[in-house]
C-alpha cells in the first residue's frame, strides 16, 4: 500500500440515520479512510443524539463547518408524530437542515450525477442542470386565511416609527374564498443572488435566473432587481472574462427553454419554483440516489450531502438481516465533493485528484454495467448489466479506485 493522502484541514462530518448511516459508514470504511490521513471533526446527528444533547450537536456542527469551511453529511431523519413514538423522542425535534442552512445563511445547490449508461428522459441534456433554490419566505411561510362570508380583504403594512400605514385592497368578497400573504427579505434576496453568482463562477457555467415579472410587478420585480444590480455591481468582468452568461428570463420561457437546452448551467429559483423544478431535474435523470446536494453560505462556507432521506423501507429490510441493493452513488458524491472542495481550499492538488479518482470509479463502475436495483431498471439495457448488494457496489468502486490510484 502506498502512503495515505494527507488533508491538511479537518474535514467536519455530519453522520445521520437508518439505511444512509449504514452505507455512510461503509463509505467511510472503505472508501476514505484507507487512503487518506484525515482528521474527521466528527458530529454524530443520529436522532437520538440529537434528543440526548436538545439538538446542540446539529447547533455545534454548524458551528464547526462556519469555523473549518467545509462538512459533509449524511442524511437524517426530521422528526414526525410518528418518528417521536418510533425514537422514544424527548419532542419533535426541528429539521437539522433547516437548522443548519438557518446557521449558515446558505443557498442549495443540486446537481445531477450523469453516467453514460442513464440517459436523462430528455435526450438533449448532455450536461448536469444544477438547481439554486432559494430557501427563505414565500409561500413556505405564508400567512392564509378562508374567507367563509363576503367580505373586504386588505394588505396593510404598519411602520415601526413615524409614518403612515400603506393600506392595498385585495378583494371585496362578495361571497366565499381565499387570501394568502407571503413575504421576502432584502437581506435574504440579495444573500441569496450573491451566493448563486459566486457558486456559477466557481463552477464556471452560465446563470439563470427566472421569475414573473411581468405578472407581478413589484414582488417579483424585487427578486429581478436584487439579480441585476448584484451582477452589475460585482460580476460582469469576472463573468465575460472566464466566458459565461447572466440571462433573465420569465419562469414560463425559461422552462421552455431548458427543456430544449444541452444543461451546463446554473438556474437561480424563487422558493416555490425551485422546489417544483429540483423535483422535474431529478426525476429526467432516473434516481432520487443519483442527485447531489451543497448547501453554499454567502461568507463561502460549504455543506455537502445527498438529496435524498434515509431510504428508510431499506433500512427495515436490513434490521431483518437482508443485504439491500441500496444506492450509495450520492452519500459517494457527498465525500468527493468536501474532499475537492477542502484540497481546493488547503492548495492539496492530491486531495483534490483522489476526489476525481474516486468520483470516476464510482461512475465507471455503473458504466459498466454493476449497479443497484434502483439504476437496472432506468439504464440502457445491456446483457453485462447486473444488480449488486451495496457492498458488492462499493467493493467494486473500491478495485477501480484502487487501480486509479497506483496507476496515475
Ligand atoms: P427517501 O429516503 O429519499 O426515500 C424515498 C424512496 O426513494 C425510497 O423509499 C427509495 O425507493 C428511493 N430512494 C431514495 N434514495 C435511495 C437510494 N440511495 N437508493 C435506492 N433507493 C433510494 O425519502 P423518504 O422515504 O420520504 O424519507 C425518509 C426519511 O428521510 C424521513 O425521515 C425524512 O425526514 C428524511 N429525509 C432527510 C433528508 C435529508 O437529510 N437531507 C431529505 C429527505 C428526507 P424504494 O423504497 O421504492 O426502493
Ligand atoms: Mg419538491
Amino acid at each position: 500500500m502506498k502512503e495515505k493522502i494527507k488533508v491538511k484541514t479537518p474535514l467536519v462530518e455530519m453522520d445521520g440515520d437508518e439505511m444512509t448511516r449504514v452505507m455512510w459508514h461503509m463509505i467511510r470504511e472503505k472508501l476514505i479512510l484507507p487512503y487518506l490521513d484525515i482528521k474527521l471533526d466528527y458530529y454524530d446527528l443520529h436522532i437520538k443524539h440529537r434528543d440526548e444533547t436538545n439538538d446542540e450537536v446539529t447547533l455545534a456542527a454548524a458551528a464547526a463547518t462556519r469555523k473549518y469551511g467545509v462538512s459533509v453529511k449524511c442524511a437524517t431523519i426530521t422528526a414526525t408524530d410518528d418518528r417521536v413514538k418510533e425514537y422514544k423522542l424527548k419532542r419533535k425535534l426541528p429539521s437539522p437542515n433547516a437548522t443548519i442552512r438557518a446557521a449558515l445563511d446558505g443557498t442549495i445547490f443540486r446537481e445531477p450525477i450523469l453516467v453514460k449508461n442513464i440517459e436523462p428522459f430528455i435526450k438533449t441534456w448532455e450536461r448536469p442542470i444544477i438547481i439554486g433554490r432559494h430557501a427563505y419566505g414565500d409561500v413556505y411561510s405564508g400567512t392564509e386565511i378562508r374567507i367563509d362570508v363576503p367580505g373586504r380583504a386588505e394588505l396593510t403594512f404598519t411602520p415601526e416609527g413615524e409614518g403612515e400605514s400603506v393600506r392595498r385592497l385585495i378583494h371585496d368578497f362578495k361571497g366565499a374564498g381565499i387570501i394568502q400573504g407571503i413575504h421576502n427579505t432584502a437581506s435574504s434576496i440579495a444573500s441569496f443572488a450573491r451566493t448563486c453568482f459566486s457558486y456559477a463562477y466557481e463552477r464556471k457555467v452560465d446563470l439563470w435566473f427566472s421569475a414573473k415579472d411581468t405578472i407581478s410587478g413589484t414582488y417579483d420585480a424585487y427578486f429581478r432587481s436584487f439579480f441585476e444590480e448584484e451582477y452589475n455591481r460585482n460580476w460582469k468582468e469576472k463573468f465575460n472574462e472566464a466566458g459565461i452568461e447572466y440571462f433573465f428570463t420569465l419562469i414560463d420561457d425559461a422552462v421552455a427553454r431548458v427543456v430544449r437546452s444541452k444543461g451546463g448551467f446554473l438556474w437561480a429559483l424563487k422558493n416555490y419554483d425551485g422546489d417544483v423544478m429540483s423535483d422535474l431535474v431529478a426525476s429526467a435523470v432516473g434516481s432520487l440516489a443519483m442527485m447531489t446536494s451543497v448547501l453554499v453560505s454567502p461568507n463561502g462556507c460549504y455543506e455537502f450531502e445527498a438529496a435524498h432521506g434515509t431510504v428508510q423501507r431499506h433500512y427495515y429490510r436490513y434490521l431483518k438481516g437482508e443485504k439491500t441493493s441500496s444506492n450509495p452513488m450520492a452519500l459517494i458524491f457527498a465525500w468527493t465533493g468536501g474532499l475537492r472542495k477542502r484540497g481546493q481550499m488547503d492548495e492539496t492538488s492530491e486531495v483534490v485528484r483522489f476526489a476525481n479518482c474516486l468520483e470516476e470509479a464510482a461512475k465507471e463502475t455503473i458504466e459498466g454495467g454493476i449497479m443497484t436495483g434502483d439504476l437496472l431498471a432506468v439504464a440502457h439495457p445491456s446483457p453485462t448489466n447486473r444488480q449488486v448488494t451495496t457492498e458488492e457496489f462499493l467493493e467494486e468502486v473500491s478495485r477501480r479506485l484502487r487501480e486509479k490510484l497506483e496507476i496515475r
